[in-house]
Parts: structure tokens; sequence; C-alpha cells
């Protein structure tokens, strides 16, 4: 019988997801979920890779379901993709271990995404031996499924190439056991945070959520990031990294009104009120459907609970089957 090939992807359940979750990887998780087998994780340990995090459970707890309620809310019907809870599924950490010893320490060090990390959320010298340790529980996070497509925001790239490395190390020491992942980079591939920064991430604050509210929605727009230079409405402005015009790219429907902001904007012919304005109608719009399934499940958290229950139930027993085939090609078994 012809097998759907699986996806395995996910998010930190430290915050509510917001429009650069979305573009980076969302849009694909819904877009794909009837082609492929399709797991959703939320990643509840890797949270606690954070120092910021380690003392913060209540967040984290809560952002369990958080997540969840977005996930369900851009669109991911539960009946065809399966979300599960890391922390639930202590196979996943066994694998962790395992990759961990089939990979050099220094390896893991040269990764940009941690390095930036590092500089990014401030950690200094302070970060934990969990933390250098999470892109190889992130490998299992993925392999633990057998996942074939991994669709992320760009960030993620090198721990992708990372399970690759050992799925490669794993196949030729102990023989034939995993296939390499494919990445699935989305739309934005890595989308702007308000404030013009290289990334909207919730660690700087510079997010719209998918549940924002259009009151708080009108005012982060009309707050946002454009062109510095340009002092008044009849200054030639630029178009190209302006946070307002990205966003208008990404997720206003209406190409003709876009391209014509954008022409009267580098002739000094609109205000930057304007063009906020029509972007925020036309996030307003694009956030309306996602408000609506966002509240239906607000509404249900009980459902909500019962789908990870039964989506983490499914997914340990897949994991078992493959740590079992990992335990045996390692003859880990023999007494
Ligand atoms: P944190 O700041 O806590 O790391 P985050 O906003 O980076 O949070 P993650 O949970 O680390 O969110 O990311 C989940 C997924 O969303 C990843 O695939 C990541 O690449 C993608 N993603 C996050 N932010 C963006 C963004 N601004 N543009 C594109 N993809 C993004
Ligand atoms: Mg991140």
């Amino acid at each position: 019988m012809f097998k759907k090939k699986r996806i395995l992807t996910g998010d930190n359940p430290t915050g509510r997801l917001h429009l650069g979750h979305y573009v980076g990887s969302l849009e694909n998780r819904v877009r794909l979920q009837n082609d492929y087998e399709t797991f959703i994780l939320v990643a509840d340990m890797h949270a606690y890779a954070y120092p910021k995090y380690v003392g913060e459970p209540d967040i984290v707890s809560k952002s369990v379901i958080d997540v969840t309620v977005d996930n369900l809310a851009v669109g991911l019907d539960p009946e065809k993709s399966t979300i599960f809870v890391e922390s639930a599924i202590p196979e996943i950490y066994e694998l962790g271990i395992i990759f961990s010893m089939l990979t050099s320490h220094a390896r893991v060090l040269r990764n940009p995404t941690l390095k930036e990390e590092i500089k990014v959320k401030e950690m200094g010298d302070n970060y934990s031996l969990g933390f250098v340790n999470f892109p190889l529980l992130q490998v299992a996070d993925i392999l633990c499924v057998r996942a074939d497509l991994v669709p992320v925001g760009e960030d993620q790239l090198p721990h992708l190439e990372l399970t690759n490395e050992v799925v490669r190390k794993f196949n030729g020491t102990y023989g034939l056991t995993f296939e390499e992942i494919e990445p699935m980079i989305g739309r934005v591939k890595r989308l702007v945070g308000l404030d013009g920064n290289a990334k909207m991430t919730k660690s700087l604050g510079n997010t719209i959520y998918l549940s924002e509210d259009r009151e708080s929605l009108k005012k982060k727009v009309m707050s946002m990031y454009t062109d510095p230079n340009r002092l008044r409405a009849s200054d030639p402005g630029k178009v190209d990294g302006n946070p307002v015009f990205i966003y208008h790219d990404a997720f206003n429907q209406n190409e003709e009104e876009v391209k014509e902001l954008k022409d009267r904007y580098v002739k000094g012919k609109v205000g930057d009120v304007e063009v906020k304005e029509k972007l925020f109608v036309a996030l307003d719009e694009f956030l309306t459907p996602i408000r609506e399934r966002h509240s239906y499940y607000e509404g249900h958290r009980d459902e909500v609970r019962d789908i990870l229950r039964s989506g983490t139930d499914k997914t340990r027993n897949i994991v078992q089957g493959t740590l079992d085939d990992v335990k045996s090609k390692m003859m880990l078994f023999g007494i």
C-alpha cells in the first residue's frame, strides 16, 4: 500500500505564536497536512534549554496549551495532524543521548544559530550544557518519527544539517536505519520584527501574535518601524528592506494596492500613516478567521488537552519502535 511521507516540525512553548511562525512554518504545515502524515511537536523540554525559562515552569506549561491552540487556530486539523508533547515521550531523550555519542563537542558548537541565540538572547557564557545539547535533542525529535520533510524557518537549517550528519554517521556505523530528511523553508525565510530587527521573535517582543486583538494590532502597526531616513511624507522613501512593505508583500492579498503604494512611496507621494492603515486592514482580514477558531479552542481547553493526550500516545508508540530498532542495531539489548 502507498505510504504517505512524514512531516515533523514544531514550536517552543515559550509564549504565543506570531506572524513569523506563520510564514516560516505554520503555513506549510496546514498546506501539506493532506499529503503528508503530519506530526507537530510541542517542545516543552526544549524550552528549558534557555536559562530564561528554567525558573518559569508556569509560563512553559501554560504555553504548551497556547501553542497547541495557535496551531489549531491556523487550520491544523486534529483528525489529520498529530500534535504531541515532547516531555511525555522519554524515549526521545534516550535517542538524544545516543545521538550525542556520535557527535563531537566541537561540531555542536560550530552552529551559527546557537552562536546567534547566545548573542541575541544575551546569555553570555551562562548557557547550560542542555543548551549546547539542544540541537541533538532536536535531531531526536525529528528522527524519532522517521520524518521525511521538516518545514521550518531559515534559522533552523543548521539543526537540520546536523540531523543529516547524524543520519549518515548512524547508518555508516550500525547499518541503514534512517533516511536523510529534507528541509522546507517557508514563503518568507525570516520575517523581520516590528522594530526592524532581522527576526520577529518572542524573545525580543517585536511580534504580532496570531491571537492579537484588533485594538492592539492597530497600535502595533501604527508604531512600526519604517524608513528611518524619511522625515516627511513628501520625502522619497525606500521600499526595499522596509518592514511595512515586507509585511504588505507577505500578507496583503490586494497586489494592485501594494504596487500602487510602493510607487507612491518611492516618489514621496504617500505618508507612512496611509501605508500603515492599509496594512492594518490587510492584517486584520488575515487574522479574522484565525481569531475565530482561536476563540473556539480557547473555550474548549479540555478538547485541546484530549487532542494532545491522544496525539502523544500515538507518537509514543511510533517512537518506541524507532528506539527498539536503534538499540538493537547498536546491540544495546545484549546481556
Ligand atoms: P524564541 O525567541 O523563543 O526562540 P521563536 O520566535 O524563534 O522563539 P521558535 O519556537 O524557536 O520561535 O520557532 C518555531 C518555528 O518558527 C521555527 O521553525 C522557526 O524557524 C520559525 N520562526 C520563528 N520565528 C520566525 C520568523 N521571524 N520568520 C520565519 N520563521 C520563524
Ligand atoms: Mg527560536
